[in-house]
């Protein structure tokens, strides 16, 4: 079967090397670089945990990205994946690091339970006075997403795909499965894939009843010198409590100690617009971490990156089959950590014709 893929964020390589593996034809077109710093997977890296709060269907579908992304080790010869653990904090009763505990016991997934004396004692930049509690899962960590996209597109290059950056798909025909290039130039399939993030909307206007695109941003800091070695070692903190939703992933092997916050994401049209941090945004995000966090005065902001992402209305993961394209978006703030997996679903799913199949999947609602 010939494949074009429209999008090289992590859906779309993924997809592309599935596909590769079952002997098809591949054309994949991103209208940056790989990786595109501008995509919601162009970042340093991303988290990945087994705490899923009430969404029990994807904390059941983790053992399934694990095991995808071992596939892909394999395959690319290195892994990029930091197995630091997960830590959550939480500050009041209910609060989001709350309910991710709670999942976690629905699901009979093993943690550590942490008094907060204890974990400020192994974790000194926490400060013990301004949280209940705090529980460590020792799966999971982050995924090293700049460093996968690199590896996934040399890989996909010695298959034999046909990679085209810096071209942009203008419009897409999605009953001939055909797109019009930037230079005007058409090429056709047999199906089409598009994996677009936030650019969706500009090739499927109708589909902003089902995707809302938001902008966020995340902020690189630089702790103070006693308190490095203590990040270096951290695990990624999946949520601080409180109401920011506010997550850390430590600076592993060099990459960087990021924050963000899901409090600080506004709706936003064009996925080009705002690209440029705005002055004092870092200073804004830094402070949205204590508590639970002490000394972030000490802190210096080292870089901002802005990012624009797609949601559902009840965040799930969306896909569509119109005439002979799918289009996927499985982002919701959280598709990173199914990245190999989906690329698997999404493969068979244009193997079988099991769309349907493909959409509960991606809502997490299969048993
Ligand atoms: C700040 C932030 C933090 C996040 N944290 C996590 C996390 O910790 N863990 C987690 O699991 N998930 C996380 N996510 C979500 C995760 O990053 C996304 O689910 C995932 O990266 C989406 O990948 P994608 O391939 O669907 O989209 P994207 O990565 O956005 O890729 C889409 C690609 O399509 C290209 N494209 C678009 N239109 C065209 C066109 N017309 N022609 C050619 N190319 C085109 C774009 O340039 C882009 O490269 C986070 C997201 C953000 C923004």
């Amino acid at each position: 079967m010939r494949v074009t893929i429209v999008g090289a964020g992590i859906a779309g390589l993924s997809t592309a090397w599935s596909l590769a593996k079952l002997g098809h034809d591949i054309t994949l077109i991103e209208q940056g670089s790989i990786p595109n710093p501008l995509a919601a997977s162009g970042d340093r890296h991303r988290m990945i945990r087994r705490a899923y709060g009430d969404a029990d269907g994807y904390a059941r579908n983790m053992a399934e990205a694990f095991d995808s992304w071992d596939l892909l080790w394999n395959d690319l010869g290195v892994s990029h994946y930091a197995n630091c653990g997960v830590l959550g904090i939480s500050q009041f009763a209910g609060d989001g690091a709350d309910g991710f505990r709670a999942g976690l016991d629905r699901m009979a997934f093993d943690y550590e339970r942490l008094e907060p004396d204890e974990a400020a004692r192994r974790y000194p930049f926490l400060d013990p006075a301004t949280f209940r509690y705090a529980y460590l899962d020792h799966e999971g960590g982050a995924l090293f997403s700049e460093r996968i996209a690199r590896d996934m597109k040399a890989w996909l290059k010695m298959r034999g795909a046909d990679i085209r950056t810096h071209t942009k798909v203008l419009s897409v025909d999605p009953h001939t499965a055909s797109v019009r290039l930037d230079d005007n130039s058409f090429l056709r399939a047999d199906r089409l894939v598009v994996t677009a993030g936030a650019w969706t909307l500009q090739l499927f206007p109708a589909l902003a009843e089902t995707l809302m695109t938001f902008r966020n941003a995340v902020a690189y800091m630089e702790p103070p010198a006693d308190l490095e070695e203590a990040w270096v070692n951290a695990p990624a903190i999946l949520d601080i409590g409180g109401a920011s939703d506010g997550y850390v992933i430590p600076p592993l092997d060099g990459l960087g100690l990021k924050f963000g916050a899901g409090i600080h994401k506004v709706h936003a049209l064009d996925p080009e617009a705002d690209r440029t941090a705005a002055p004092g945004e870092g200073d804004s995000i830094r402070r949205l971490f204590a508590p639970p966090l002490r000394r972030l005065g000490d802190y210096t902001v080292s870089e901002v990156k802005t990012c624009m992402y797609t949601f559902t209305a009840d965040s799930r993961f969306f896909s569509k089959r119109i005439g002979n394209t799918l289009v996927v978006s499985a982002c919701s703030g959280h598709g990173y950590k199914f990245g190999a997996a989906i690329g698997r679903r999404v493969a068979h799913a244009l193997e079988s014709d099991e769309d349907a199949m493909l959409a509960r999947w991606l809502k997490a609602e299969m048993v």
